[in-house]
């Protein structure tokens, strides 16, 4: 079958023939259809992060398409459901994390297209437990984008607790971003969008963004200050700069949701300020099976657009690069 796969970190991704994988217990091998582009790939074959990759992989983790067969102990997932390919692709299901709806803890996941191959591949092999359902109707290529960047900001409006009187700061708004801000709007809350390109505030508007800032020309922080500050604001803009801005957006007692990864690991952060102005810090990694169900049944109820272009496969690299220097409206779809 073929694979795009990652065999030295920032070199580019080779397309290759591999070996079909077959379905070891408890798993199923997926035909796929269409898989996202996530910015998570990228830091992935370039080896951004502190943990790492092990070399060589296949990226992936917006995968979404028919199960074609499965292996021993499968009961709830057959052949021919439409499934998706998740960043959560294992967990233990056993431990204090697991047991208490935080699964995205467990400490012994697994990542598809990190730690185990992803769906950047004709074919990939997931855990049957671990895979989403895509409900009937749903187009494979709107759900793919769902099934990370969907709900990835799902989860970071919950945790942000936005309620429907709130402000809601944006920073970037990327494949995450223009949906993050959907989330913030069917919680009722008002969205200020801040990114660097003017096309994307462009789509931020036509989404419903009630303001927009480019931070290449205005000082984002002191834009949503001067509207009262924003209650919550979630950054995912590949930038330490805009965590710190996102911060100086708040107001009193505002909340403060990191989502992004950029390669530079660190903020510079006030003890002061968080401490008078009661500001609350929170990470948020992706959403649980609970959450991506969630996500897709708001979609299917018609109430989030995706915006989404597609590629071949064969152009994984120069997709990258569009990605990266930010000429993407919203989310790029590999489609099979
Ligand atoms: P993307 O490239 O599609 O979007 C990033 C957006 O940020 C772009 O629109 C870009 O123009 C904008 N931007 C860049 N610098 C900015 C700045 N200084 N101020 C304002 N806007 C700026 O990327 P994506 O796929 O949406 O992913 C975003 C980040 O989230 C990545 O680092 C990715 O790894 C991370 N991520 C985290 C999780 C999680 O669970 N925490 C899940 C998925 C992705
Ligand atoms: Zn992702
Ligand atoms: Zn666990």
């Amino acid at each position: 079958m073929k694979a795009a796969v990652v065999h030295e970190f920032k070199k580019p991704l080779h397309i290759e023939d591999v070996e079909k994988p077959v379905p070891g217990h408890g798993m199923v091998v997926v035909k796929m259809e269409a898989s996202g582009l996530c910015h998570t790939d990228i830091h992935a074959a370039h080896g951004d992060w502190p943990v790492k990759p092990k070399l060589p992989f296949i990226p992936g983790h917006e995968g979404v398409g028919i199960v074609e067969s499965k292996g021993e102990g499968v009961t709830d997932v057959k052949e021919g459901d439409r499934v998706a390919i998740p960043w959560l692709g294992y967990a233990c299901g056993r431990c204090e994390y697991c047991t208490s709806g935080w699964e995205t803890l467990c400490e012994k996941q697994l990542n598809s297209g990190y730690s185990i191959n992803g769906s950047y591949a004709e074919y990939a092999a997931a855990h049957a437990g671990y895979v989403g359902t895509v409900p009937k109707g749903l187009d494979p290529l709107e759900a793919a984008p769902l099934t990370c960047a969907g709900v990835t900001t799902y989860k970071a409006v919950k945790v942000a607790g936005v309620r429907p009187s709130d402000l809601v700061a944006i920073f970037g708004i990327g494949g995450l971003g223009h949906l993050a801000m959907q989330y913030a709007r069917i919680a009722g809350g008002s969205v200020a969008a801040v990114d660097l390109v003017d096309e994307k505030l462009e789509l931020a508007k036509t989404l419903g963004a009630e303001y927009l800032v480019n931070a290449r020309e205005k000082d984002p922080a002191e834009e949503i200050r001067r509207l009262g500050g924003a209650d919550s604001a979630i950054v995912l803009a590949v930038s330490p700069k805009a965590f710190e801005q996102a911060f100086r957006s708040l107001r009193r007692g505002g909340t403060l949701v990191f989502v992004a990864l950029p390669a530079d690991n660190y903020v510079q952060i006030p003890i002061f300020e968080t401490v008078l102005n009661g500001i609350k810090l929170v990470g948020s990694i992706v959403g649980t099976r609970v959450d991506l169900s969630e996500v897709f049944e708001l979609h299917a109820a018609g109430k989030t657009r995706v915006i989404y272009e597609t590629r071949k496969l064969e152009e994984v690299n120069e997709a990258f690069e569009e990605v990266e220097k930010g000429q993407v409206k919203a989310r790029l779809v590999f489609k099979f």
